[in-house]
């Protein structure tokens, strides 16, 4: 047994829609701009090519209902909503044709941003970690399991402000769909059980602030809240 100088941290765990039983977090994986219209209020153009990624560390997630502090170092902090997979099934150059078979379930999720730390770096050229990859950054709702909701290709995506539509889109509308993404990404990592991916944000990103609450859903797969709490 190995002894550890303090307790190694919980593992961080979503519950299973219908189950007593948790999906363990093992990576966060995000796709970056994947609906055009999201790609141009950012002020760029989507790449048809390859989708892109950046990650999020496991410890921050958050779950769905949670009260989060206003995080520091932003005066922009922006709410993105967006269909999460959970890999069930390991896989390494998985073609497009067998790439749901390795997805588990789905999720409702919000890719919290720093967004002036975003803007800021992109001018800078320099990584997004800061803007991304903070406390709380990766909020998820509970995982549906596609044994009961199949794979959601189509349907509404829409996220709400204190009770006003702020994101209305359609999955059927992003550029890479979740096939093409399973296919790349896993030319590049061994993906395992417990991988989980954000598939990118519709049009409408906007600030939070303190006192706001975040409501989303997502037809056919659940509905995820947010409330955001004084900064600390
Ligand atoms: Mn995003």
């Amino acid at each position: 047994m190995t002894k550890y100088l303090f307790a190694p941290p919980a593992v961080a765990s979503v519950p299973i829609r219908g189950s007593d039983a948790h999906f363990p977090i093992r990576r966060i994986f995000c796709v970056g701009r994947n609906f055009e219209a999201h790609a141009r209020e950012m002020g760029l153009e989507a790449d048809r090519e390859a989708p892109f990624y950046f990650t999020k560390a496991t410890a921050h997630y958050a779950p769905s209902g949670a009260t989060v502090p206003y995080p520091p170092g932003t005066a922009n902090y922006h709410h993105e909503m967006e269909l999460v997979a959970g890999i069930g099934k390991a896989g390494f150059r998985i073609p497009e044709s067998q790439s749901l078979s390795h997805v588990f379930g789905y999720a409702c999720g919000l890719d919290m941003t720093r967004r002036d730390l975003q803007i800021q770096a992109r001018e800078k050229r320099l990584p997004w970690d800061l803007a991304k990859d903070f406390e709380n950054a990766a909020v998820l709702s509970e995982l549906a399991p596609a044994s009961g909701i199949g794979h959601p290709a189509r349907g509404k995506i829409e996220l709400k402000v204190n009770g006003t539509v702020r994101q209305s889109s359609d999955l059927g509308l992003m550029i890479h769909p979740l096939p093409a993404i399973i296919a790349h990404l896993s030319r590049f990592y061994h993906l395992q059980p417990g991988d989980l991916i954000f598939t990118g944000t519709p049009e409408g990103v906007g600030p939070v602030a303190a006192g706001d609450h975040i409501e989303g859903i997502i037809e056919g797969v659940g509905r995820i809240a947010l409330d955001i709490g004084a900064a600390d």
